[in-house]
């Protein structure tokens, strides 16, 4: 008869237990995005200028390799489908309670959507970088961020 106290798994053992940083809510997750900052630092700009929209190579600030995290066209794909569903009711409810011209429905909803496109883009990049950074931190590798 075995009366060996079984061993506890090891994440349960209190000496190896390592203190787990609060995962940011999604409200402070959106202001960070929406601020263009660091996912690591908070305080390096992931975007060089206000006109860029490729992230710069490394974080000036913590050197944090953002450059091959650039997501390319994903969240112009998603910004097409948000600001679809968004934009085309819009518009049929306008049409429905207004009498519109054909041409000023082609020039308000078109400029509607390429400034909110534009206005748009990079906080949703920084938003998916910074994304990527909490879910899928190793794909940061070459950096010494222990998680
Ligand atoms: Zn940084």
């Amino acid at each position: 008869m075995n009366t060996a106290a079984p061993i506890p798994p090891e994440s349960s053992n209190p000496e190896s237990a390592q203190p787990e940083a609060a995962a940011p809510s999604f409200f402070q997750t959106l202001c960070q995005a929406l601020r263009g900052v660091c996912p690591r630092c908070k305080q390096g700009k992931i975007f060089e200028t206000w006109r860029d929209l490729s992230p710069r190579e490394t974080c000036p600030v913590c050197a944090l390799p953002l450059g091959k995290h650039d997501n390319g066209d994903g969240p112009a794909v998603f910004l097409i489908f948000i600001l679809g569903v968004a934009i085309v009711p819009l518009a049929l409810i306008a049409d429905r309670l207004f009498t519109i011209p054909l041409w000023v429905h082609g020039v308000l909803w078109t400029g509607l959507a390429l400034i909110l496109c534009v206005a748009m883009l990079r906080p949703l990049k920084s938003y998916i970088i910074t994304l990527q950074y909490r879910h899928l931190p190793r794909t940061f590798e070459g950096s010494d961020d222990p998680s």
